[in-house]
């Protein structure tokens, strides 16, 4: 069996030398050892869906790991996420509704929350997130000069859950194109410069189109103990 270092290096070297692409190591359902041993690796980066959870492994593992939020965010949830030390992203704002919760509360608590805004494109449609359309139309508006106590550093997206390559590539092409948008219309937007998409299953296409942030979990540790 390949061990979690193994994994990590096997990714990081299949990653394209001629650009940058952050690694967070999903760790989602898996146990603390198992993150303790990507950490040893010198993973510093690693992806939570729960808030719960998250604040659990937070206590026993290292300070200096880099915590992202990745799952859907309950609003009752906000509070306690933003008060976990070693969080340094909220990938998921799924809604323009908790993208301002997120803000009073981070205000409330007088911290600056960084945060992707979620766009879905796939097929599926029970996942959460953004249309495209609607998110360049705010970006137009300025919707964002309204928020004081958030940063947001870009995008995050999936693609469809299928096996159809091309579905896949135009899945991603799509986001990158709804990312470039926004920075040509935001000419005043500072530090909007992230763009997360591509998992276990996806991440080389994701990369081609343009991803410099991916999310890997499966790849790493194995299939999760659901
Ligand atoms: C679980 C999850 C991943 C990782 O998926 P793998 O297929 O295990 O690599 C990435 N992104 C999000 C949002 C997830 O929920």
């Amino acid at each position: 069996m390949n061990s979690i270092k193994n994994n990590l290096e096997s990714i990081i070297a299949s990653l394209p030398a001629n650009h940058t692409v952050t690694l967070v190591a999903v760790s989602k359902f898996q146990a603390p050892e198992l993150i303790k041993e990507a950490y040893n690796a010198g993973q510093r980066i690693f992806g939570e869906s729960r808030v719960h959870e998250l604040s659990d492994k937070v206590k026993i593992l290292p300070a200096d790991i880099k915590w992202h939020f990745i799952g859907h965010l309950q609003t009752n949830k906000i509070s306690n996420l933003l008060r976990i030390p070693g969080l340094a992203m909220i990938e998921s704002i799924d809604s323009f509704r908790l993208l301002e919760l997120v803000d009073k509360e981070a205000t409330k608590l007088n911290v600056l929350a960084h945060v992707l805004l979620e766009v879905h494109v796939a097929q599926e449609t029970t996942k959460f997130g953004f249309e495209t359309d609607e998110l360049i139309e705010w970006f137009q508006n300025k919707g964002y000069c309204n928020l004081t106590s958030v940063h947001i550093h870009g995008l995050m997206g999936m693609a469809s859950n299928t096996d159809d390559e091309n579905r896949i590539q135009a899945d991603f092409r799509k986001i990158t194109e709804c990312y470039n948008k926004i920075k040509r219309i935001s000419t005043d937007l500072l530090g909007f410069d992230m763009l997360s998409m591509g998992m276990s299953g996806d991440y080389l296409i994701a990369i081609k189109e343009g991803a410099n942030m991916i999310r890997i979990g499966s790849s790493i540790f194995g299939e999760r103990g659901y």
